[in-house]
């Protein structure tokens, strides 16, 4: 059971391609299947336009 510590929480990362800094929160992020069993959390940079990959 996954259990929710602080809800709603905002996070940050520098976007690799330009190099701005972004805050996002959960729901900006989206999973993307890269493999057959490998997931990847990426969000779109709005400065750049690029997605991100989240780690
Ligand atoms: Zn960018």
């Amino acid at each position: 059971m996954v259990k929710i510590i602080k809800y709603g929480q905002k996070r940050r990362l520098i976007c690799e391609i330009c190099g701005t800094l972004l805050e996002y929160e959960e729901c900006d992020v989206k999973t993307v299947q890269t493999g057959m069993n490998e997931y990847e959390q990426q969000i779109e940079c709005p400065a750049c336009g690029e997605t991100v990959v989240v780690n």
